[in-house]
C-alpha cells in the first residue's frame, strides 16, 4: 500500500501527465489556472483515504476496481467532450477525478473487486 508522501507525487505526475495531454489536444490553460489544477490534482490524491481512512483492513467501494473502472471511463468522456469544448468547470472536475484515480493506481494491489 502507498504511503501518503507516495500518493502526492502520484497526484503530480498524472496532473502534470493531464496537463500536457489536454493542452496538446488544444485546450488553452493559464499557467495560473495550470497550478490550480496541480494542486487540485494533488490533493484529490488523497480523497479516497480522507473518506475512507485506512483504519485496519482497507478499503471499501471507494477503493474497489468497480470505481476506478468507472473514473476511467468518465475521465475518458470528460477528455473528449474537452477536446470539443473547453469547459473551466468541467476541467476542475477532470483534476480532482485524475487525483483521485493515481490514488486507486497506486493502491492497486490491494483493492477489493467490490465490497
Ligand atoms: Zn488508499
Amino acid at each position: 500500500m502507498a504511503n501518503r508522501n507516495m500518493h502526492y507525487i502520484g497526484g503530480v505526475i498524472i496532473s502534470i501527465f493531464g496537463l500536457n495531454r489536454l493542452q496538446s489536444n488544444g485546450l488553452m490553460i493559464s499557467d495560473e489556472l495550470s497550478i490550480i489544477l496541480l494542486l487540485l490534482g494533488v490533493l484529490s490524491s488523497r480523497l479516497p483515504d480522507i473518506l475512507e481512512p485506512p483504519n485496519g483492513r482497507h478499503r471499501k467501494i471507494l477503493h474497489s476496481y468497480l470505481v476506478l473502472v468507472i473514473l476511467v471511463i468518465v475521465i475518458g468522456s470528460i477528455f473528449n467532450s474537452l477536446i470539443i469544448k473547453q469547459d473551466d468547470l468541467l476541467v476542475l472536475v477532470f483534476f480532482i477525478l485524475l487525483g483521485y484515480t493515481s490514488h486507486l493506481l497506486l493502491d492497486l494491489p490491494n483493492l477489493p473487486v467490490i465490497n
